[in-house]
C-alpha cells in the first residue's frame, strides 16, 4: 500500500482565508480600520479629558466663590472660628451649614483649631505643607482623594484674626460626581469602541471593494486578450487617474504587442511565399528531367535551372539568418576608426562596370576628412544594398551619384548621401521600403529581380551606427537615400588610407 504525503498541505479554507488576507482589499480594509481606531480611541481620551477639566474649572470658579463667602462668614476670635450667620435668615444658614462641610482651620504650627467631618477623612495637612502654604503669597488650589479614594478639590491658604495672627485655613469641594460623569462617558464610550469599529471595518471592506472593482474589471479585460483579440482595447474610465494612466499603459502595451505580432505574422506569410517560388521551380526543373528530359543537353538544361534557383533559396536563407542575427543582437559590429570617404571609393569602383554595363554615369563626391567609428564590412554592405538598388531601379543614359562629407547641419555629424535619376518610388510606397520581403509592385520593376531584404540590411546597420535615414524620391525622377551618422572622435592619422577627392568613372 502507497501512502502518500503532500508536503505543506493546507485546507483550501485555510488556503482561502491566507489568499483573502494577503489580497489588496483585505490589507486596504485593514490600514482603514487600524487608522480610524486609533482616531476613536484618541478622540474618546480627548473628550474625557475635555469633559474632565471643564467640570473641574467650573467646581474650582465655585471653590473660589465658596472661599470669598467663607472669609465674609468666618471671624477668628480667642483662637476659635466663629461663623457670623443671621439664624432667622435660613439661605444664610444654608450657605454656612455647606461651608462648613469640608474645611479645616489650625494655627501657624499646625495645630487643628476646627475640622469637618469630610476633611477629617481626607486626613488633615502636615506642619511642613501648612507651614510651605502660609509662606506662598497666594492660596494655593489642589486636588486631595479620601481614604474611599474620592478626589476634593482643596483651596489652602493664609488667613488673620483681628490680632493680625497667622491661620491656616482650608476649604473644599468634593469631585465624586464629575468623576462619576467622566468613568460614565468613559465607560459608555469605549464600550460602543468595538461596535464603532465594527462598522468602520464593514465600511471599510465596502469602500476597498469599491475601490478596487475597477482593477477587478482591467485584470478581467486583461484575461480575456488572447493572441487572436491582442488589438482589444480596455475602455478608459474617463476618469484620468492612476487607474486610467494603468489602462493606458496596458493598452499601448497590447498595441505595440499586436504590431509585434502581425509582423511576425506577415513574416512568416512572407518567408513561405519567398521560399516557395524558387522550390517550385527546383521541383518544377527535377520534375522535367524525370518525366519529359530524352537528351543530355535537356537533363543538362533542367539541372542548371534547378541549380539556379536552389543558389536563389540559399541566398534567402543566408540574408534571412543574417538578418536575424543582426535584429536579435548576435551580430556584434567591429567598429574601427574608418575613413568612410576611402570605404566608398572601394564600393564605389566596384560598381562602375555594372553601371557602364547599363549605360548609367556613376560619380562620386567624397570627402577625405569623412572619418567615423564603424564596422568597414556592415558600411561595405549598406554601401553596395544602396548602389546595387540605384544600378537596378535606374533606366539606360540615367545618373547615380554618391557623395560623403561632414554634416553642415550636424556639427560632429557626418553624412552619406546616394541618390538616382532612376524610376522612384510612389510616396505611398515609401513608408514600407526598409520593411522585410517588400518589393515595389509594378511593370516598371516587377521584371527587376531581388529579394525584398536590401533596405531593410541598410536600416538595420544605420541604426546600429546610431545613425538615421532618410529618403525622398518622386516616381521618374529618381530617389536620394540620406544618411546622417555621428561622426568618430579619433584623431585623422588613426583612420585607414586617405580617399581621393573625387572618383569619376
Ligand atoms: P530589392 O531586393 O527588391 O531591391 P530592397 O529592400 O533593396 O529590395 O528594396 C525594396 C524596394 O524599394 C525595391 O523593391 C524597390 O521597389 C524600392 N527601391 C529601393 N531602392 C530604390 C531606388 N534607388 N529607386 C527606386 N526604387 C527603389
Amino acid at each position: 500500500m502507497k501512502i502518500a504525503i503532500r508536503a505543506g498541505a493546507i485546507s483550501p479554507f485555510l488556503e482561502r482565508g491566507l489568499r483573502l488576507a494577503r489580497g489588496l482589499r483585505f490589507r486596504l480594509t485593514l490600514s482603514y480600520v487600524l487608522f480610524f481606531s486609533v482616531l476613536l480611541v484618541a478622540i474618546g481620551l480627548f473628550f474625557r479629558q475635555t469633559l474632565r477639566s471643564e467640570m473641574n474649572g467650573d467646581e474650582q470658579a465655585l471653590l473660589e466663590e465658596e472661599w470669598g463667602a467663607a472669609k465674609g462668614y468666618m471671624r477668628i476670635e480667642n483662637q476659635r472660628p466663629v461663623w457670623v450667620a443671621d439664624s432667622t435668615d435660613p439661605e444664610e444658614a444654608y450657605i454656612v451649614d455647606r461651608l462648613r462641610h469640608i474645611y479645616l482651620l489650625t494655627d501657624a504650627n499646625g495645630y487643628v483649631l476646627e475640622n469637618s467631618e469630610t476633611y477629617d477623612s481626607i486626613g488633615e495637612d502636615s506642619p511642613q505643607e501648612i507651614a510651605r502654604i502660609l509662606g506662598l503669597p497666594k492660596p494655593e488650589v489642589h486636588i486631595r482623594r479620601d481614604k474611599k479614594g474620592i478626589p476634593y478639590l482643596i483651596k489652602a491658604g493664609a488667613v488673620r484674626d483681628e490680632q493680625n495672627q497667622l491661620y491656616f485655613f482650608a476649604l473644599g469641594r468634593s469631585l465624586e460626581g464629575n468623576e462619576r460623569t467622566v468613568s460614565g462617558f468613559t465607560r459608555t464610550y469605549f464600550l460602543l469602541l468595538p461596535a464603532m469599529i465594527a462598522l468602520t471595518s464593514v465600511a471599510g471592506w465596502l469602500l476597498a471593494g469599491r475601490s478596487i472593482r475597477p482593477l477587478d474589471s482591467v485584470a478581467h479585460a486583461a484575461q480575456e486578450i488572447t493572441g487572436v483579440n491582442l488589438s482589444t482595447q480596455i475602455p478608459n474610465r474617463g476618469a484620468n487617474d492612476e487607474l486610467d494612466n494603468l489602462i493606458d499603459s496596458f493598452n499601448l502595451m497590447t498595441r505595440r504587442l499586436s504590431q509585434s505580432f502581425e509582423q511576425i505574422r506577415q513574416f512568416s506569410t512572407d518567408v513561405s511565399h519567398e521560399l516557395r517560388t524558387p522550390l517550385t521551380a527546383i521541383r518544377g526543373q527535377l520534375e522535367v528531367a524525370l518525366f519529359t528530359a530524352e537528351t543530355t543537353e535537356q537533363y543538362r538544361e533542367a539541372m542548371v535551372n534547378a541549380l539556379e534557383d536552389v543558389e536563389k533559396l540559399s541566398s534567402i536563407v543566408r540574408a534571412l539568418l543574417l538578418l536575424s542575427q543582426a535584429e536579435s543582437g548576435q551580430l556584434v559590429l567591429q567598429k574601427t576608426p574608418l575613413n568612410l570617404a576611402s570605404v566608398a571609393a572601394d564600393v564605389v569602383d566596384q560598381f562602375q562596370i555594372p553601371a557602364e554595363e547599363k549605360g548609367l554615369t556613376l560619380t562620386a563626391l567624397l570627402d577625405e576628412g569623412t572619418l567615423a567609428l564603424a564596422d568597414r564590412t556592415q558600411i561595405e554592405r549598406m554601401l553596395s544594398n544602396l548602389l546595387s538598388n540605384a544600378v537596378k531601379y535606374t533606366p539606360k543614359g540615367g545618373s547615380i551619384n554618391v557623395r560623403v562629407g561632414l554634416d553642415p547641419e550636424h556639427t560632429g555629424w557626418v553624412r552619406i548621401v546616394v541618390e538616382d535619376t532612376g524610376v522612384g518610388i510612389a510616396p505611398e510606397n515609401l513608408p514600407h521600403i526598409f520593411d522585410r520581403f517588400f518589393r515595389v509592385r509594378n511593370p516598371q520593376t516587377n521584371k527587376i529581380e531581388g529579394l525584398g531584404l536590401g533596405l531593410s540590411f541598410v536600416s538595420w546597420i544605420v541604426s546600429a551606427h546610431g545613425g538615421d535615414i532618410h529618403v525622398e524620391s518622386s516616381p521618374g525622377k529618381g530617389s536620394r537615400f540620406d544618411i546622417r551618422r555621428p561622426a568618430a572622435p579619433v584623431a585623422p592619422q588613426t583612420a585607414t588610407e586617405p580617399a581621393p577627392e573625387s572618383v569619376t568613372p
